[in-house]
């Protein structure tokens, strides 16, 4: 039996990693769940898959969440520490599939008890890249990347050389605002910011999609996961969601990713890695799909592209400046403070502010300077954003 524990079991990525562990419960052996508020499915998935704990983020929730467990056997429990001791009991396989910087520390100490990490949560590697890798390395465990395009960069790479690599092209769909005209960005609304046109997906990574922040953090998780060059990472607009990523090689050949927009596919090719198994999910049709498109990206559309490269020319701590001003600032707009366009503009200003303060960004890479700059970032955020609407 494989022990396996979920991180952020509740949400879209935990839950199609249910999903499969479901199809085959003698397989498993589940050790821990966690989620936040929704304590109602935690529980209920925690009893179906028999887990050993349940943890809810939030410690206001302990009760009900108990109360949802009572006389199941099963322990429940809340906040932060719990949190991380879960992360820290011995499992083959852990999906990171929190969303935010909240998910690195959970990943990392499943990484220091040598489990593999499945990691959805892209923020681990652009907050604190060389740190997660390092560890993984120090503890002979393995991270294994779900994001779709990171799987398929991974699976055009087997059994080629990283130094053959030309280059690497992940797609994007373009997000909700792909065809809107640019004058009526200034006031897309959350509602119309929370649709995406291909993929289901949680509401942050929906949002990140229309303003680009998520293909923006994946291209500096890109370069942290497979080492390459800022320059040899391209972005292309692919409305169709199919092709998920090419590797180009030095002799002009590309291995490019093709499947249906459904993250089974990623989460059980690191699932069952390095086998492949077979997968629950749509077979393609290209004679009634009928053809493929591609633009380039418009940069004035998505400044978060810009800025993405900015943050890897600086390098050090300014991966984790971008995420948590980004987080702060989709927060915000999520809450009905900032319009859409205001969030890459509070992340450009906190890069700036920082900027004036180089000793913090070239900071050693540990935990705590992680943290503390995480920390920083958000308050400077705020401070951006409270001096726009003064
Ligand atoms: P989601 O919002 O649907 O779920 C998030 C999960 O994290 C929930 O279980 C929630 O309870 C938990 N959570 C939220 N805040 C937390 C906190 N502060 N502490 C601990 N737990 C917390 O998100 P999702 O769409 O499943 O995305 C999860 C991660 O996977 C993100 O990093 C996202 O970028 C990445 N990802 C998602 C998809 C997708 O298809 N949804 C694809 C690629 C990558
Ligand atoms: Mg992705």
């Amino acid at each position: 039996m494989r022990r396996v524990s979920i991180f952020g079991a509740t949400g879209s990525i935990g839950q199609n990693t249910i999903d499969l562990i479901a199809r085959a419960p003698d397989e498993y052996e589940v050790v821990a769940l966690s989620g936040g508020r929704n304590v109602a499915q935690l529980a209920e998935d925690a009893q179906r898959l028999g887990a050993a704990v349940a943890v809810t983020a939030f410690d206001e929730m302990l009760e009900p969440l108990r109360e949802a467990l009572a006389g199941t056997g099963i322990e429940a429990q809340a906040g932060q520490a719990a949190l991380l001791e879960a992360a820290s009991r011995p499992a083959d396989w852990v999906m990171s599939a929190i969303v935010g910087a909240a998910g690195l520390e959970p990943g990392l100490r499943a990484l220091e008890q040598g489990a593999t990490l499945a990691l959805a949560n892209k923020e681990t590697l652009v907050c604190a890249g060389a740190l997660v890798m390092a560890t993984a390395e120090a503890h002979g465990a393995r991270v294994l990347p779900v994001d779709s395009e990171h799987s398929a960069i991974f699976q055009g790479l087997i059994g080629e050389d990283i130094g053959a690599v030309e280059r690497i092209i992940i797609t994007a769909s373009g997000g909700a605002f792909r065809d809107w005209p640019m004058d009526k960005l200034r006031g897309a609304t959350l509602a119309e910011a929370s649709c995406h046109p291909n993929w289901n997906m949680g509401q942050r990574i929906t949002i990140d999609s229309a303003s680009m922040f998520n293909k923006a953090l994946e291209v500096i998780e890109t370069r942290e996961y497979f080492g390459v060059d800022p320059g040899q990472i391209e972005v292309l607009v692919h409305p169709e969601s199919m092709i998920h990523a090419m590797v180009g090689f030095r002799d002009g050949a590309l291995m490019a990713h093709v499947g249906p927009a459904d993250m089974r596919h990623a989460i059980g090719f690191a699932l069952h890695w390095p086998e492949r198994r077979e997968l629950p999910v749509e077979r393609l049709d290209f004679a009634s799909i009928g053809q493929f498109t591609f633009r380039a990206p418009d940069l004035d559309r998505y400044p978060a592209l810009r800025l993405a490269r900015s943050v890897m020319a600086r390098g050090g701590l300014s991966g984790t400046v971008f995420n948590a001003a980004k987080e702060r600032s989709l927060d915000a707009f999520i809450a009905g403070h900032i319009g859409f366009l205001e969030m890459a503009e509070t992340v450009e200003a906190v890069l700036d502010r920082f900027e004036s303060q180089p000793g913090l960004i070239d900071a050693s890479l540990t935990l705590d300077n992680v943290l503390h700059t995480d920390h920083l970032a958000r308050t400077y955020a705020d401070e951006a954003m409270a001096a726009r609407a003064g």
